[in-house]
């Protein structure tokens, strides 16, 4: 039996005060290798927090976090990034492309420090990009493409180190319903793959394109299905 790719154990994450602030409470969450998970929540529910934790960018105050069968309290910080780097696809609501490199690039510079050699890394830019349909715009500027072409481009560049898990952050928030939709086709397409998906969002819409859907309200989370 195969470790799932996220267990988190009765975990809390509070900010400290005056008045401390318990942005999680005791979360328990198992998500396995394939799952398509969504995490609906209204703003100040713990979204954000739960992200920076399930993306290594945050360290629970109580509790654990295994992500892919390891215990990363017991990770220093740069073991963190390294793990972060070869686990972990981030997708953000602002896209977050670099505005003076190609799309090319952009996808790229996801695996600099890979050790994989450049035209091996190159080979993977084209297929990600071919993946999501962007061929056609690799010598473009982010500036110069629609938004929905934008978050193709940041998708592409958060799968191209084939990560565990990917993460995505309200990813349709920037895009109008039908480009949006775009994405989210592009998120099953990925799923069907194989991939492991966790979608955080405040849209009802989003969250009930995942083929499992849990509700995080006041930092606690329960099932919807
Ligand atoms: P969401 O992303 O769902 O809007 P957040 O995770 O950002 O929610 O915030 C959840 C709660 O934790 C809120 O009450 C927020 O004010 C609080 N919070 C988040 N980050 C911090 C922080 N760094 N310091 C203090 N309180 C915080
Ligand atoms: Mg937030």
């Amino acid at each position: 039996m195969t470790a799932p790719v996220v267990e988190l154990v009765n975990v809390t994450r509070s900010f400290p005060g005056p008045p401390e602030v318990q942005a999680l409470k005791s979360v328990n969450l198992r998500v396995e290798r394939g799952d398509y998970l969504s995490i609906v929540g209204p703003s100040g529910s713990g979204k954000s927090t739960m992200l920076n934790l399930l993306g290594l960018l945050d360290r629970p105050s109580v509790g654990e976090y295994h992500l892919d069968g390891r215990d990363t309290s017991l990770l220093d910080e740069k073991q963190r990034a390294i793990v972060r780097g070869g686990t972990i696809g981030f997708v953000f609501q602002a896209f977050h492309l670099l505005p003076h490199r190609t799309v090319l690039d952009n996808v790229l510079l996801a695996t600099l420090y890979s050790g994989v050699p450049r035209a091996e890394r190159e080979d993977r830019a084209r297929a990600a990009l071919d993946r999501v349909k962007l061929n056609h715009r690799l010598d473009f500027l982010p500036g110069t493409l629609s938004g929905g072409e934008r978050q193709r481009v940041a998708v592409a560049r958060a799968v191209v180190a084939s990560p565990e898990l990917l993460l995505a952050d309200e990813p349709t928030g920037n895009l109008d319903e039908a480009t949006g939709g775009e994405v989210m086709d592009l998120f099953e397409e990925l799923h069907a793959d194989g991939l492991t998906l966790i979608v955080i969002t405040h849209d009802q819409v989003v969250s009930d394109r995942a083929e499992r859907r849990v509700r995080i309200t006041d930092g606690r989370l329960s099932e919807l299905s």
